[in-house]
């Protein structure tokens, strides 16, 4: 400070001598008469001094903005922001923060290049990068959470007994939106992206000092809570992140809502190598997708014991289907207006050794998410029209087709292809299909249908009433039949509303020249009303169970034996 003000003294004098020597060059007249020679110096003089002034005044002011610069008093070149908002501590420590009051040891190199990469410098995280920032909501991303799972698994090694983080007590989660699909497809990709940004800002407000949010990709957050010993904590936390994304949105004046599903562990049960972590976390999250929407899952044990079984039932699955051990069992059709016996539905069932009787319930979406479906499917239609094939001519086969195949252009020639070689004429196959499973692609499921209908398979909609029913769909698929669902088949005679939903579907499908069958026909009472208000046929327990293809010949005979009249057609006459 002193040695500037010294220079600022010397430069006012240097230049106040300037001063007056230009002033006795420019108006010599004034005072007295000089030589030419002595004009020149004096006008060298002149400039030379006020040269010497400017270089001194440059100088001055250099000095002095450096010294300004080290006391912290000149802002730092705006840095340039790539997010709306430094919601959470750590959220402002990924990101570069608004402009600050410069540090006490601002690094020089970015007070002198403002473009050169930026480097932030946080107490706890030591130097953070852009690198680990997500462009769109400005929160942390993966890397992020990778980084931060490491350094407080290592700092819990150190304060143990030193196996990795031996001593960690802090929770990890993963939360899935539901709901963003549609908000997409409604808003479109921008609509999308302003509600991230608010989700990503709701959820950074919702976890403490200390703890992390961060976007993986798409819809999928990750977050840090601190200090979590136990699962009713975790849990609780988890439930309010959930609570505070399911407020409503605000997206161009209109309110939206959407809500999520949260795979949450305690470290280090959850795993200490973050591959492990996400693995866990990855099924809890499923786990919750499964129960339904706005559900949290705490990994715990017993979620590891389901894990394991799941593996064990996929081995075993894998192994039945190779072979032959699951079975079309064959439940009867009946109609309903003059009790003749119609066909069949083919329903799988496995009966493994060691587990023993397995629901399709359970093992088909296990085929389906697994890649067994084709294989499965192709066995059991192999052996189902193999039965058929010795039934009298006039019985079909109805036969259930899962959504995963219906995305499968191949589908309809490799069924095709197995009734023929088995000899069963495609007119007495039908096929069951839901809404649900046409949904997912809706064009290739319509073309497979189309291809089959084609070659003289009838098409049936099963579970109807269930799925997102659409009736335009039931015109546009050249539907042959229609099954009610037997939720509303239970019901009926005890329930008015439940009767008036079964007659408008019958309206609606007479007027299609649709078939209705009604699904779970349990009692006389349900049948006979079936019955009279115009319902075609039925199936159910009171008709017969499911049974292999030894007793299904049986019964085909105890039924059309030498009178045609059957127990069903006795029991609704
Ligand atoms: P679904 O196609 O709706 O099959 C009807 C289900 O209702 C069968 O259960 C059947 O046993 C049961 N059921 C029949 N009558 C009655 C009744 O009167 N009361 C009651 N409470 N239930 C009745 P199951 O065999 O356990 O099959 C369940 C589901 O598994 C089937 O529902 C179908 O979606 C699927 N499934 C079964 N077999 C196959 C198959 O071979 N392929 C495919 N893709 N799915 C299958
Ligand atoms: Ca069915
Ligand atoms: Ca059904």
């Amino acid at each position: 400070m002193k040695s500037v003000s010294v220079e600022r003294l010397a430069i006012i004098v240097i230049l106040f001598v300037a001063l007056a020597l230009s002033s006795l060059v420019l108006f010599p007249g004034a005072f007295w008469q000089i030589s030419e020679a002595g004009f020149r110096t004096m006008t060298l003089i002149g400039v030379g001094s006020m040269a010497a002034c400017a270089i001194g005044l440059f100088w001055m002011q250099k000095k002095n903005s450096e010294a300004e610069f080290e006391r912290g008093e000149m802002p730092e070149p705006p840095l340039e922001s790539p997010t709306e908002f430094y919601a959470h501590p750590d959220a402002s420590a990924s990101i570069p923060p608004p402009p600050p009051a410069p540090p006490q040891h601002a690094p020089r190199a970015q007070a002198q290049y403002p473009h050169a990469p930026i480097e932030i410098v946080d107490e706890d995280e030591g130097v953070i990068q852009l690198r680990f920032t997500d462009p769109l909501t400005g929160l942390g991303n993966r890397d992020r959470i990778v980084d931060k799972f490491e350094k407080m698994i290592n700092s819990a090694s150190e304060d143990g007994n030193g196996y990795p983080g031996d001593s960690a007590c802090f929770a990890i989660g993963l939360l899935d939106l539901d709901g963003m699909k549609l908000i997409n497809d409604m808003f479109g990709r921008a609509g999308g992206d302003a509600i991230l940004k608010q989700c990503a800002m709701r959820l950074s407000n919702g976890v403490e000092e200390g703890g992390l949010v961060t976007r993986l990709d798409g819809d999928k957050f990750a977050f840090i809570f601190p200090d979590i010993t136990s699962e009713d904590e975790i849990e609780a936390k988890a439930n309010l992140l959930l609570e505070v994304l399911q407020a409503p949105y605000d997206l161009d004046g209109r309110a939206v809502r959407l809500s999520g599903s949260i795979g949450v562990g305690i470290v280090p049960q959850v795993g200490v190598q973050f591959e492990t972590v996400n693995d866990n976390l990855t099924s809890a999250l499923a786990h919750s997708k499964r129960a339904g929407q706005g559900r949290v899952t705490v990994y715990s044990r017993e979620h590891e014991q389901e894990n394991l079984d799941n593996a064990r039932l996929e081995q075993a699955l894998r192994r039945a289907i190779d072979n032959t051990e699951v079975l079309p069992h064959f439940q009867p059709i009946i109609s309903l207006q003059d009790g003749s016996l119609l066909g069949f539905e083919a329903l799988a069932r496995w009966n493994d050794p060691e587990l023993g009787p397995v629901s399709p319930v359970k093992f088909i979406p296990l085929a389906e998410k697994r890649g067994m479906i084709a294989p499965l499917t192709e066995s059991l239609l192999r052996q189902a029209a193999g039965a058929a094939v010795l039934w009298p001519a006039e019985l079909f086969l109805s036969f259930n087709l899962s959504s995963v195949q219906l995305v499968d252009p191949n589908t309809a020639r490799t069924m095709l292809s197995i009734i023929k070689s088995i000899g069963l004429d495609p007119k007495r196959l039908e096929i069951e299909v839901t809404e649900t499973a046409m949904m997912s692609d809706p064009e290739t499921a319509a073309m497979v249908l189309a291809d089959l209908s084609k070659a003289g398979v009838r098409i049936s909609m099963d579970d109807f009433g269930t799925g997102q029913s659409s009736l335009g769909r039931l015109r546009e698929l050249n539907l042959d039949k229609v099954k009610i669902d037997r939720a509303f088949i239970k019901p009926i005679g005890e329930d008015k509303a439940a009767e008036h939903i079964v007659r408008a579907v019958l309206e609606l499908c007479v007027g299609l020249e649709l078939t209705v069958v009604a699904e779970g026909i349990e009692t006389l009472p349900q049948a006979e009303l079936l019955k009279r208000i115009g319902c075609h046929a039925g199936q159910g327990y009171l008709f017969g169970r499911p049974q292999n293809e030894r007793r299904t010949l049986a019964y085909i005979r105890e039924y059309m034996g030498d009178s045609t009249l059957g127990s069903a057609q006795q029991a609704t006459s």
